[in-house]
């Protein structure tokens, strides 16, 4: 035996990765649309300058687009991030286990966002905490 500490059943971790797959295969499309993958490192992209044309108005525009796309970039690098690293545990153990009270996260809560790393209750303390 293991020391996994969750109790989800197989039914509903495959569930789970099933959506984490589908979630990572729209972020890899979504983000190949402004950015190109980085072929030394996996899941590292970077953001592509846009190319509209040569006047001064296409230039700030493209100048403005980039700005957008590499916070977009951003984001998504890290939900891809986080996707990854939720499959990888799905796999090797530990998926759905609060990182602060280390007890199993509500299903409803890993169903609603499969990347969530925290219960409700912790969650909820923290968030009045700010
Ligand atoms: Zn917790």
């Amino acid at each position: 035996m293991t020391k996994d500490k969750t109790k989800f059943s197989p039914e509903f971790l495959a569930k789970i990765k099933a959506m984490l797959l589908d979630e990572k295969a729209k972020l890899e499309k979504e983000l190949l649309k402004f950015a190109k993958k980085d072929p030394n490192q996996e899941d590292d992209y970077s953001a592509t300058f846009p190319n509209y044309g040569d006047k001064e108005d296409e230039n700030a525009a493209e100048v403005a687009d980039y700005v957008v796309n590499l916070s977009l970039e951003e984001n998504m690098e890290k939900t891809l991030r986080d996707v990854n690293q939720s499959l990888d545990r799905i796999d090797k153990g530990g998926y759905g286990i609060c990182k602060y009270c280390h007890n199993s996260i509500e299903e409803k809560r890993l169903l609603a966002r499969p990347t969530s790393s925290s219960c409700m209750t912790c969650k909820k303390a923290i968030t009045q905490e700010v």
